[in-house]
């Protein structure tokens, strides 16, 4: 299990959030990869983990609406587009950060 993140900020001038793992290790995850990559059972078939949800139809200028916490394992994101479903856990928003560091 990946450890929660110190701090969590949404950098609307940047597009991105930025999660702070640690004070070596922060990352920036753009809005609309982090729609893209939403989890949920409305954007991946629960039963076969392939995702449903067609990239092309997020809007490029995606951002947060909401930000909060679930319990103490998970970011809830609400999107401008209406999505609000998706549950970030740690582990999972580890696993994306992991993506981008390694562009
Ligand atoms: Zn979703």
């Amino acid at each position: 299990m990946a450890d929660a993140p110190q701090n969590i900020r949404v950098l609307s001038g940047e597009g991105c959030l930025e999660v702070t793992w640690s004070p070596e290790r922060v990352v920036k995850l753009p809005f609309h990869f982090l729609r893209c990559q939403c989890p949920c059972a409305s954007c991946v078939d629960e039963l076969t983990g392939v995702r449903t949800l067609q990239p092309e139809t997020v809007p490029e200028d995606i951002k947060p609406t909401g930000v909060g916490f679930s319990g103490n394992y998970a970011l809830k994101i609400g999107w401008s587009d209406g999505h609000h479903t998706g549950l970030f856990t740690w582990d999972y928003l580890d696993k994306l950060s992991q993506e981008q560091e390694d562009r």
